[in-house]
C-alpha cells in the first residue's frame, strides 16, 4: 500500500469509528422520541390536508387554477384546522373521519360543519381528473342504467339536484343501505353519511360542490355552466372504485 492510500483509508476508518457509536446513540434517541410521539398521537390525532392528486391548473378550463388553489389551500385547509380544534376534548376525538360524521348529534355543529367539509372535499378532489368525463363502465354503469334508465337521465337528475340546491351545499350520487343508488342534495357541508341529520342517508360515491367558492371566479352566477363542465372532468374510475368498496 502506498503511503497516501494508507492515510486516506486510515482517515475513513477513524471517521467510521467515530461515527458508528454516535449514530447508534442517535438511533436510540430517535426511537425513544418516536415512542414518545406515538404515545402523544394517541391523544392528539390530527387530521391533515391531503395533497391534491394533480396540479392546480390540471382541470382548466373546466375549473381554473386560481379557484383550485384557494379552494384547496384556503377553504379545505380551514375545514381541517377547525375540525382539529372542534375535536379537542370531544367524545368523537380519535375516531376515523367516516365514523365521526356518521355519529353526530344535533349539537355537534363545529364537528359537523368542519368534519363534513374535510370529508366532502377529500372525496371531491379524488373524483375529478384532467381528461376525465366520458361515461362510467362495469358494475357502476349497470347500476346507473337500472336506477335512472340511462346515463343521460342520471346526468339530468344529478345536474338538477346541483342546480336547485338553494344557497351553499352539495349534490351527491350515493348508495343506500340496500345497495341502491340515489341522487340527493344537502345544505352547507352536510352529506348522506350524516344519519339523523339529513333526509336521505347512504354512502356518497360522487359529489359536486356548489358553494360559490367552488366556481364564482370563473363562472360568476352561471352555476349551470359549472355543473355541465364538471361532467368533463369526472374521474369515473375513482367513482367506480368508491362504488365497489361499499
Ligand atoms: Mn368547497
Amino acid at each position: 500500500m502506498k503511503k497516501r492510500e494508507f492515510i486516506k483509508t486510515g482517515a475513513v476508518l477513524a471517521a467510521g469509528a467515530l461515527v458508528a457509536p454516535l449514530s447508534s446513540c442517535n438511533s436510540d434517541a430517535s426511537s425513544a422520541d418516536a415512542k414518545k410521539s406515538e404515545a402523544k398521537n394517541i391523544t392528539t390525532t390530527k387530521f391533515e390536508l391531503p395533497k391534491l392528486p394533480y396540479a392546480f391548473d390540471a382541470l382548466a378550463p373546466n375549473i381554473d387554477a386560481e379557484t383550485m388553489q384557494i379552494h384547496h389551500g384556503k377553504h379545505h385547509a380551514g375545514y381541517v384546522r377547525k375540525l382539529n380544534a372542534a375535536l379537542e376534548g370531544h367524545r368523537l376525538a380519535g375516531k376515523d373521519l367516516k365514523e365521526i360524521i356518521s355519529s353526530l348529534g344535533k349539537d355537534d355543529t363545529g364537528v359537523r360543519n368542519n368534519g363534513g367539509g374535510h370529508f366532502n372535499h377529500s372525496l371531491f378532489w379524488n373524483i375529478m381528473k384532467p381528461g376525465g368525463g366520458k361515461v362510467p363502465a362495469g358494475k357502476l354503469a349497470d347500476a346507473i342504467k337500472s336506477t335512472f334508465g340511462d346515463f343521460d337521465k342520471f346526468k339530468e337528475v344529478f345536474a338538477k339536484a346541483a342546480a336547485t340546491r338553494f344557497g351553499s351545499g352539495w349534490a351527491w350520487l350515493a348508495v343506500d343501505g340496500a345497495g341502491k343508488l340515489f341522487v340527493s342534495s344537502t345544505p352547507n357541508q352536510d352529506n348522506p353519511l350524516m344519519k339523523g341529520l339529513v333526509k336521505e342517508t347512504g354512502t356518497p360515491i360522487l359529489g359536486i360542490d356548489v358553494w360559490e367558492h367552488a366556481y364564482y371566479l370563473n363562472y360568476q352566477n352561471r352555476r349551470k355552466d359549472y355543473i355541465n363542465n364538471f361532467f368533463n372532468i369526472i374521474n369515473w374510475e375513482a367513482v367506480a372504485k368508491n362504488y365497489d368498496m361499499i
